[in-house]
């Protein structure tokens, strides 16, 4: 069976997420309040709809409580998107993926009961950032405020080396957990699996070791 999402409010972000969920295969009911976006995602969207998402019985109306999973990407009306988020959340939908615009609002989302509260700016900051540190910073994972898991590209540094002889969980308290060579990936690779040119390592621990070790190993 199909998956089934309905994404509100079709700007630059939501608008990217209806395009991707459709080229992954999923239905999608695309919902805003503005005729010319509807228009737009009326030949992308499986079906796309004008309506205000603050108002309980157009939301009743379009039988959004039955969909899966539903995405609030309205962005600056933190009011509307505050208010959608609470009616759908009293309705019963199971899953609400809400966009935040800054922390004050995030942890509203949180408090009335939003199931994940993305930042979808200020992560694409952080993972910028990072690339510009290190250009063997090819992504980025965020655990928590402090930790994450990076995707490092091994440099001649560290290639030819075995995980023992570089020691990276004695010497920066961070683990490779994968490495990913060409289309294979090992998973857990063992100490003393030889790490190659291009290979990317998946580096999980605290960001500032992990900073540490690109630092002292990519300069
Ligand atoms: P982005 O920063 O991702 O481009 P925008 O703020 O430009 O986001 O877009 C948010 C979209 O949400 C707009 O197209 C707007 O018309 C829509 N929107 C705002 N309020 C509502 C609402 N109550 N119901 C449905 N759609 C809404």
């Amino acid at each position: 069976m199909k998956k089934e999402f309905v994404v509100i409010g079709l700007g630059r972000f939501g608008g990217s997420i209806v395009r991707e969920l459709v080229r992954l295969g999923a239905d999608v009911l695309a919902i805003d309040t503005n005729q010319e976006k509807v228009d737009e995602f009326a030949k992308i969207a499986t079906q796309a709809v004008i309506a205000d998402t603050t108002d309980e019985d157009v939301i009743k109306s379009l039988g959004i409580r039955n969909f899966e999973h539903v995405i609030i990407a309205i962005g600056e009306n933190i009011q509307n998107s505050i208010l959608t988020t609470l009616i759908l959340k009293d309705l019963g939908v199971k899953q609400i993926t809400v966009k935040a615009q800054n922390d004050y609002h995030a942890r509203v989302l949180e408090k009335i009961g939003a199931d994940f509260v993305v930042h979808p700016e200020r992560d694409m900051g952080i993972r910028i950032a990072n690339n510009m540190m290190s250009s063997n910073v090819l992504d980025y994972l965020e655990l928590s405020d402090e930790h994450s898991i990076m995707e490092i590209k091994a440099n001649d540094q560290i290639a030819g080396y075995s995980l023992i002889d570089l020691d990276i969980r004695a010497k920066y308290g961070i683990n490779i957990v994968g490495i990913k060579r060409g289309e294979a990936i090992i998973i857990s690779p063992a100490a003393d699996e030889k790490i190659l040119l291009g290979d990317i390592l998946l580096v999980i621990g605290a960001d500032v070791d992990i900073n540490r070790f690109v630092k002292k190993m990519m300069s």
